[in-house]
Formats: structure tokens, C-alpha cells, sequence
């Protein structure tokens, strides 16, 4: 079915269960990482999608910066033994060039490219002509006519399965919540476009995992399609986003309240 920004849904209900469920590390950091978070993922039998950053963008240079093209076959690899579908973020054609090689079946734009037109049209130029989901993530400040400007402008290159994601907004004080919730921009894009698939990402928007929980519930009781979650096998070791990844044990837990 096609709604007035003309996308379909049929590629999004042939991929989910109830819900929809993309899981993961925050970035790919080693093999080992990756196939043991994947392997326990894929024995959960709930998680549809894994993803992992392979390029972060960091606030401040000098941090870790993803293992970037590295870890391209520690995902083949996982894929392979898993059959596990994989996204990553793009946030440059030189990006999707290698995500397109390595065989990695969706992408997801970034909070702070989405806020961006000029890489978003440099993206979405490169896009043109392939087929493949593109999951755009709202951007860092609460104006849903930039986030959906963005999403219109990867339909416009003929991307037709499209999702949107929302990950929260920035706070400008301190919150308890690392980003906002402002549950009424994802909820006016659904009114406005029901056949777009709408995923929380509670994981950015709690930034504390035992909040993460409370705001995927929350997300699903209004109807949103799927959760996108960061699982690690030890957080606190992480080299982004420490403090908001669900270890093994968390995810089970809130996979066994569903
Ligand atoms: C991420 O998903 O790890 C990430 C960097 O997300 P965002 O663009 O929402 O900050
Ligand atoms: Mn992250």
C-alpha cells in the first residue's frame, strides 16, 4: 500500500515480527566483539536486524572512531554463520560504496546527516539507482519538516524502502534522559505517513541502559513498528555510548517481558 509520500510498507512487513527488532553494538570494535553479541543475538530468535557502527561520529576527535572499514569482514563472517541481516551508517558515498561491496543489507542515516541537506543529497545522489532500506534517523533539534525533508529526498533518488527512526532530540540542559523524547514529532510523521515504519532508539534516548526499557514499553504503546537496541557483552568496556548498551543478561530480560 502507498501513502502520500509514496512509499510501500511491503518490504518492512515481510521482514518483522512483532516488533521489529535491529540489534547491537554501538560501533564494531573487534571480531571477537561482534560474532559473540551476534551469535547471542541470532539465539534470542527476536532480533531481525544486527547492526553496528563502523564509522563514529564522535563529538570530540581523539576518541575511538569506529574500526571503519576493518570490520567489514567480522559482519560478512557473522552473516555467513548467522544469517543475520546487518545494517551500518552511512555518512558519506565513500561509505556506501563499501557497504555496498561487503554485501551489508541496510543502512541508517545519522542524527547529525540527516540535520545536514548537502549530505544528504551527496548520499542519496549515490544511492540512486540501488536497491536497498534506508532507515533516517530524526535530527539532533526537534523540526520534523527537516527530518522528513530528508527522507523525501532519498525518495526522490527512487529509494522506496524507507523507515524513519527516532533516536530523540537535543536536550540544550541537563536532563535525566540523554536526549528528549518530544514523543509527538514521531507520532505526527505516522499520522502524516502511515505506511513509513517507525523504530524507537531507545538506547540514545534513555543514555543510561536502565532506563531503556521504560522507553521502549513507551514507544511500543504508541504504536511505533520496532526498537532499535544497543547490546554489547560488556558495556562498560565499550568504546562509545558505555553507559546506555543492554549487556546479554539486560536484553534477555526485556525479550522475556514482551
Ligand atoms: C548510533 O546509532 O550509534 C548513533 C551514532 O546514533 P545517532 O546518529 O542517533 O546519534
Ligand atoms: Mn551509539
Amino acid at each position: 500500500m502507498t501513502d502520500n509520500l509514496g512509499v510501500d510498507n511491503d518490504w518492512f512487513e515481510e521482514l518483522s515480527s512483532e516488533p521489529f527488532l535491529i540489534a547491537g553494538p554501538c560501533a564494531a570494535e573487534s571480531e571477537k566483539q561482534i560474532l559473540d553479541t551476534g551469535r547471542f543475538l541470532a539465539e534470542t530468535g527476536k532480533v531481525n536486524v544486527f547492526r553496528a557502527g563502523l564509522w563514529k561520529p564522535r563529538t570530540r576527535p581523539g576518541t575511538f572512531e569506529g574500526a571503519r572499514l576493518e570490520a567489514l569482514p567480522w559482519l560478512k563472517k557473522l552473516k555467513q554463520e548467522t544469517g543475520l541481516k546487518l545494517i551500518t551508517e552511512v555518512a558519506r558515498a565513500s561509505h556506501i560504496d563499501a557497504v555496498l561491496e561487503a554485501g551489508i543489507d541496510m543502512i541508517w542515516i545519522g542524527a547529525r546527516t540527516t540535520g545536514n541537506p548537502f549530505a544528504v543529497d551527496e548520499i542519496a545522489d549515490r544511492l540512486s539507482g540501488v536497491d536497498i532500506p534506508v532507515f533516517v534517523k530524526n535530527p539532533l533539534h526537534p523540526d520534523p519538516e527537516l527530518w522528513i525533508g530528508s527522507i523525501e529526498r532519498f525518495k526522490d533518488v527512487g529509494i522506496r524502502k524507507l523507515a524513519a527512526i527516532h533516536r530523540g532530540f537535543y536536550p540544550y540542559e541537563p536532563t535525566e534522559l540523554r536526549n528528549l523524547t518530544n514523543w509527538d514529532i514521531p507520532v505526527e510523521l505516522m499520522r502524516k505517513f502511515p505506511n513509513l515504519p517507525m523504530i524507537c532508539d531507545p538506547s540514545h534516548i534513555a543514555g543510561k541502559r536502565e532506563l531503556v526499557p521504560e522507553i521502549a514499553n513507551k514507544a511500543l504503546s504508541l504504536g511505533m513498528n520496532g526498537l532499535m537496541i544497543e547490546v554489547h557483552p560488556d558495556p562498560d568496556s565499550a568504546l562509545s555510548d558505555a553507559r546506555q548498551q543492554l549487556d546479554f543478561e539486560l536484553l534477555k530480560n526485556f525479550l522475556d517481558l514482551k
